[in-house]
């Protein structure tokens, strides 16, 4: 294998060892146990450029930049939830204090399906802890282009209703189609919010995608998009839940696909999500990401009972993916000609949820207006009535807020009042500005 270059690689580790769903649940405590084994085992801490650091804990002020937890931040979380995005606000720093130069957290519980909203826990997830993390870097560290690639085996739904309304904010999942898994969603033509046409992207992948279709889609889907969007910072999802002993999903990837499409994305940031295959997934996917993290030799790293053989590409899956991946560059090419089209002369549009908390088992009924702005993402009204007894109007500002749409966000908000809603809240993106009434 050639020589690459080496980077300083950061490594945040939380299993959450006292924490599950309940003792069977598949996202439960030994998730990470045979991760960190081989991690060790494989010496992969004694290269002079990986380090390790221990995570700190995320606050409510970090939770409330993302989300609109109802009544509040600290009652929808438990503390492995705080740890587990600590950890991924730990990653970041590290990266953007330049002390690494990439830096992957392997942390739980994972995140990608918790939406804007949270009323409760869906598809294991309580708070997303990517957004929760972004949000954080642009606080701090001024606002930024990001890009997200979620490669997570289910579609990043949460992520991408956070990000819906946000031009700045690029998210790209790749998934299993989801007329085949949860959360069943994530179609081609899911294309981001009136004002952020084309920063969202979805691309479903047949059952039985192998690694041959994971690297096709990153290097002629994936990466030219990148090349387009142009982001300060490139986060990955890295879920390893395609991996094809998944008991949850039918994918074909192994822990070499992993490792080379890791090294071919080159993320500044990781954040494990999703991946249930404790024992014969987990170690193998996560120590070929760390290597090829690190630029260092993952050639060797192979699962015990890997076999290319059984594990070859079916013809009509590779036809498949092509003609998606043209489909999603045509839409991607035409998005600045969309909005016309889209809006008219409308001053905003609206947009209709059902939302199931799997999990929790709640159901809500949203309604998000955006204003229609051609200098920010405009402002979201949402109004949201759940099974619980909490319906809630929130009114959010985006980041990099135009004067506008700022002036007409905190009117909305000042002659609201409560009565039909027990809760209201103002999110500012922009300021990191909260508050409730
Ligand atoms: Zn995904
Ligand atoms: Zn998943
Ligand atoms: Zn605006």
């Amino acid at each position: 294998m050639a020589t690459k270059k080496l980077k300083k690689t950061g490594l945040i580790f939380f299993p959450a060892f006292d924490w599950a769903i309940s003792p069977t649940h598949p996202e439960r405590e030994e998730r990470l146990l045979y991760t960190q084994d081989q991690v060790f085992e494989e010496g992969i801490l004694d290269f002079d450029n990986i380090y390790e650091y221990k995570p700190q804990i995320a606050t409510a002020e970090d939770i409330n930049r993302a989300h609109i937890c109802v009544p509040d931040a600290l009652s929808v979380v438990t503390e492995s939830h705080l740890i587990s995005a600590g950890g991924a606000i730990t990653a970041a720093r590290k990266v953007l204090t330049g002390e690494v130069d990439n830096a992957f957290a392997l942390v739980r519980p994972p995140g990608h399906h918790a939406m804007l909203v949270v009323h409760g826990a869906r598809g294991f997830c309580n708070v997303n802890i990517e957004a929760i993390m972004i949000e954080y870097i642009r606080s701090h560290y001024g606002h930024k282009r990001i890009a997200v690639v979620d490669t997570d085996c289910h579609h990043g739904d949460g992520t991408q209703d956070i990000y819906w309304n946000d031009p700045d904010t690029l998210c790209i999942s790749l998934h299993q189609d989801g007329r085949t898994l949860y959360p069943g969603t994530g179609f081609i033509n899911d294309f981001g919010g009136p004002n952020a046409l084309g920063a969202t992207i979805n691309v479903p992948l047949p059952p039985e995608t192998a690694d041959e279709g994971y690297l096709t889609v990153i290097d002629r889907l994936v990466l030219p998009i990148l090349d387009e969007f142009k982001p300060d910072i490139v986060i990955n999802s890295a879920g390893q839940d395609n991996h094809y002993s998944d008991p949850l999903t039918n994918m074909w990837v192994s822990a070499q696909g992993y490792a080379t499409l890791n090294a071919r994305l080159a993320p500044d940031i990781a954040v494990l999500e999703g991946g249930y295959s404790i024992e014969r997934a987990l170690p193998y996917t996560n120590a070929g990401i760390i290597l090829a993290m690190a630029g260092l030799d993952y050639s060797h790293v192979r699962e015990p009972d890997y076999n290319p053989d059984k594990l070859r590409q079916h013809a009509s899956v590779t036809r498949t993916i092509a003609e998606e991946i043209e489909q999603v560059l045509r839409l991607w090419s035409s998005r600045r000609n969309m909005k016309r089209n889209l809006v008219g002369d409308a001053r905003c549009l609206r947009r209709n949820k059902n939302i199931y908390y799997d999990t929790d088992g709640i159901r809500e009924r949203q309604t998000e207006t955006v204003r229609i702005c051609d200098d920010c993402g405009g402002t979201v009204t949402i109004e949201s009535f759940a099974s619980t007894g909490n319906n809630i109007l929130a009114v959010i500002l985006p980041s990099r807020c135009c004067p506008e749409c700022r002036a007409e966000g905190e009117e909305s908000y000042g002659r609201s009042k409560l009565g039909k809603y027990n809760h209201i809240y103002f999110q500012d993106r922009t300021t990191g500005i909260f508050l409730s009434k």
